[in-house]
């Protein structure tokens, strides 16, 4: 159709106007020279020509289409499926470029294809499937599910680490979750002057969470659903199998003894009331246990007070503090 117009393929669109009304110019000059009958007829089938041919190119969708379709007809066999980025690869005896590639104004309706030699691409093959909706295993797709919440704390003396994990979970991705954070929490939680104290809400709070996996129903995978797992977490071993409780058992055995200490010191024996004081004593006899009345059921009694490096009498147990030591009789 171009050469019907005699314009180049990328004319622009006065270009193209100019050489329609150049050629129709040239067939009424033929016309006018008086050929004869079969000139005319020649003629007249060229003008035809040349009207179709400016009707179509003249419109920008009836040309782009146009173009297309002489690509596609220039195109060599189909054997290079890739998406053509660039129309004509370098070295290869493709079509000649499409002169669209120019800003020519001759597409502006802008869901034209683009100008290019190639189909486009097969769209790229697309899972029929859906992701998880609210209500739904965000990690296995599987229903019922509840949203959760677990923490995992870790104590680093000063500072302390938290990590939430937060969604909607089916039972058994919940209770692996549970499982896992809370075993962690319970061995690493401590290890911090906050922490020690935050972590007993942390636990808490993934206890509460357990608690709430308890309603849910066994889980039921959905083949609809595009979940990352393909089945629920196993829930894995019971958390009083795992490590954690121990350190907590540990941890509270430590506390206990460190209160007992701070809290029961050794009985002193008061200034004043030193000598004559009754005692009890350990049954190994190297502890004062307490301060008891002299009622006979004493062990023992003090019967001096001496300088640090004095020594007491025989048949005595001598007791020291910082200051002075005790000469003791056994009772
Ligand atoms: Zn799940």
């Amino acid at each position: 159709m171009y050469a019907v117009l005699g314009a180049p393929a990328d004319a622009s669109e006065s270009q193209l106007k100019a050489a329609y009304e150049a050629r129709l110019a040239d067939l009424e000059r033929e016309e006018a020279t008086d050929p004869g009958p079969v000139a005319r007829d020649a003629i007249r089938a060229a003008r035809s020509r040349v009207e179709e041919a400016w009707e179509i190119l003249s419109d920008p969708k009836q040309r782009l289409r146009y173009d297309l379709l002489i690509a596609m007809e220039e195109r060599p066999a189909p054997v290079d499926p890739a998406p053509a980025a660039t129309p004509g690869p370098a070295g290869t005896p493709g079509p000649a470029p499409v002169h669209h590639d120019q800003p020519v104004p001759v597409a502006p309706d802008p869901q034209a294809p683009p100008p290019t030699h190639h189909l486009p691409p097969p769209p790229p093959p697309t899972d029929p499937r859906r992701p998880p909706h609210s209500g739904e295993c965000q990690l296995c797709g599987s229903t019922p599910a509840t949203h959760l919440e677990f923490r995992r704390e870790t104590g680093l003396l000063l500072v302390r680490q938290r990590r939430l994990v937060e969604g909607s979970y089916c039972r058994d991705c919940g209770l692996s979750l549970f499982r896992e954070t809370t075993d962690k929490t319970l061995m690493t939680g401590w290890w911090g002057f906050i922490s020690f104290f935050v972590n007993w809400l942390t636990i808490a709070r993934n206890v509460a969470g357990r608690l709430a996996i308890r309603n849910l129903a066994a889980p039921t995978p959905n083949p609809d659903v595009n979940a990352p797992l393909p089945a629920p977490l196993d829930p894995g071993k019971p958390l009083f199998r795992r490590f954690g409780p121990y350190v907590v058992v540990l941890i509270a055995f430590a506390v206990f003894a460190l209160f007992a200490f701070a809290g029961d010191p050794e009985p002193t024996i008061e200034p004043g009331e030193e000598v004559g004081t009754c005692l009890d004593l350990s049954t190994d006899l190297q502890r004062i246990e307490d301060v008891v009345p002299c009622d006979g059921d004493e062990d023992a009694t003090v019967i001096s007070v001496i300088a640090l490096d004095q020594s007491c009498p025989s048949a005595t147990i001598r007791f020291q503090n910082d200051e002075q030591a005790f000469c003791l009789r056994l009772s």
